[in-house]
């Protein structure tokens, strides 16, 4: 809980006038603790900073800690107030910590109060250390809450607007945006390796500061933030937080492999974004759907809410199952599962995830099997340039060994790369509204942010109680 100090939004050209304020505040302090406030002054030009490094007092029983920053720029204070945030700390270690609490960088930003943030699949890229993830990230690129702040130049938005914002950070107006591709946007990421295409809270995708903690900052707010009907916390809350990220996922996974009404598909994956693009695929009136994993509880799911039949990896090569079970190749296929997909010809070992059993290519290659020849493939699933726990050197790389001649010789096409959530979430928001579509399903938790460490722990040790979890700052 932070202490305010009541001048954390106005701007004084009186640096005296802050300090003394938090003095004030200080000596109202009863009783006070020790150390009760720390200050540090550096003077100088061009800038003078007063940084009261930490405020811990009690009132009336009721801990109240607080740190602020005061950075007294030629005659311009702002303090930076700091909030709770799950900080990656290192391989296989998250944090809830103290962190800056955002603010309006530009006219186009707003700021929201999370009110739902979700921890994803590809956060556990970063957690594994099978990235190169950098300490110190805020994680949380699906994010769900309530504008606090807007910048003079946002004209859509007001305070205590209801929105979803896509994990795309997009601008709206350069080459890819303009046709809709606003997961490659071409200004938001001008030091990733590849120069398109940003995210909150993930290794290169540009400086965002993800939602896991209590606030996010929302650059080109009106184009990137999605007004959603209803009050916070109502029934529609969990479905339209996946509208963040997963359910536009599975959804482009099906897009990708342009299903169309009374095909036939096969789902790699049934994690969460298996599961949305098995649901999507029910919802555009498939045939056939079916889903590949190893997780029986995952698998039964699936069965329930989208009619797929389910397929299990370690009971039998899945091509020949589904070529068995349907009697033909499928029409379409969607990978949701990526890079670190486990090879069903390794050894099952203990039931825990093993990485030594991982094959980057082999989901990418039974695909090219089980699809038809002209058939088309949807990777949604992640693949990375860059893998520093790869089986061998080529894959370090991302250079993987895929089937490509029998690809060219079917004659499949396939689309892969990160989902424009912008292009459907407003649709599927809709379908959500009018009831339509419910996918909620997924949920199996919601926690404070401060469970996120343990729920972290959990859902990467591919716990079968955890699929999607959903943090409530
Ligand atoms: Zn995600
Ligand atoms: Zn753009």
């Amino acid at each position: 809980m932070l202490l305010d100090v009541g001048l954390a939004d106005e701007r004084t050209d009186a640096a005296d006038e802050v300090v003394g304020a938090i003095e004030r505040i200080v000596d109202d302090v009863d009783p006070p603790t020790t150390p009760l406030w720390r200050g540090s002054s550096s003077p100088g030009p061009p800038e003078t900073i007063v940084a009261i490094e930490r405020l811990d007092a009690c009132r009336k029983g009721v801990v109240v800690a607080a740190r602020a920053y005061l950075y007294v720029s030629r005659r311009t204070i702002i303090i930076l107030h700091t909030m709770k945030g799950v900080v990656y700390q290192g391989e296989h270690h998250v944090e809830v910590d103290e962190v800056d609490e955002p603010t309006l960088q530009g006219p186009n930003d707003a700021i929201i109060d999370i009110t739902t943030t979700c921890i994803c699949g590809s956060d556990l890229h970063m957690y594994e250390g099978r990235t190169d993830a950098q300490p110190g990230i805020v994680f949380g690129h699906e994010n769900m809450g309530i504008v606090e702040k807007v910048g003079d130049g946002v004209d859509d938005l007001e305070v205590g607007d209801r929105v979803v914002a896509p994990f795309n950070v997009a601008c709206g107006h350069c080459k890819n945006c303009e046709e809709g591709k606003t997961g490659f946007c071409l200004n938001v990421n001008p030091d990733g390796d590849v120069p398109a295409g940003g995210a909150y809270g993930y290794v290169g995708m540009g400086p965002y500061q993800g939602g896991q903690a209590e606030k996010l900052r929302i650059p080109y707010a009106d184009f990137n933030a999605l007004k959603l009907p209803g009050e916070p916390e109502d029934e529609y809350e969990q479905s339209f937080a996946l509208l963040a990220d997963i359910f536009p996922t599975g959804w482009h996974g099906t897009e990708l492999a342009d299903l169309q009404p009374g095909e036939s598909v096969v789902i790699f994956g049934a994690g969460p974004v298996g599961q949305m693009a098995a649901y999507s695929a029910k919802i555009k009136g498939a045939s056939k759907i079916y889903i590949v994993d190893r997780v029986e509880a995952r698998l039964e799911l699936a069965a329930e809410h989208t009619g797929a039949v389910p397929i299990n990896f370690e009971e039998g090569d899945p091509v020949e199952q589904i070529l068995s079970d349907f009697g033909d190749e499928v029409d379409k296929g969607v990978d949701a599962v990526g890079y670190q997909a486990l090879d069903p010809d390794t050894d099952v070992g203990s039931d825990a995830y093993d990485p030594a059993r991982e094959n980057p290519a082999v989901v990418l290659n039974q695909l090219i099997d089980v699809v038809k020849p002209k058939g088309q493939l949807g990777i949604i699933g992640l693949y990375v340039p860059s893998d520093p726990g790869a089986p061998d050197e080529m894959a370090a790389q991302g250079r993987l060994g895929i089937d490509f001649g029998k690809l060219f010789e079917k004659g499949q096409q396939l689309g892969t790369g990160q989902c424009d959530v912008k292009k459907y979430n407003r649709y599927l928001r809709d379908l959500i509204a009018e009831d339509v579509a419910d996918p909620s399903f997924v949920v199996t938790h919601e926690a404070g942010l401060d469970e996120a460490p343990d729920l972290y722990e959990r859902f990467d040790d591919r716990d079968e109680d955890v699929l999607k979890v959903l943090l409530k700052p």
